[in-house]
């Protein structure tokens, strides 16, 4: 289980990303919500698809949910 993030400022291309705990480009990240603890990032993006309709997984922490 891991603690997750979403980036409440979205990306250029304007999907916001979703990271885990002690990724180094959450140190970046000015603003985030906490999604609570996830099996994976596949849960993790679920739970970010609430608060944000265009989510994607951070290609650094989550590889797996990357998609664009
Ligand atoms: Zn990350």
């Amino acid at each position: 289980m891991a603690y997750f993030y979403v980036n409440d400022n979205p990306q250029s291309t304007g999907e916001h990303e979703v990271h885990q705990t002690g990724c180094v480009r959450l140190a970046k990240v000015k603003s985030k919500t906490g999604l609570g603890q996830h099996q994976s990032c596949h849960e993790a993006l679920k739970a970010a698809a609430h608060i944000y309709k265009n989510v994607d997984g951070c290609a650094t922490c989550s590889p797996d949910c990357h998609h664009r």
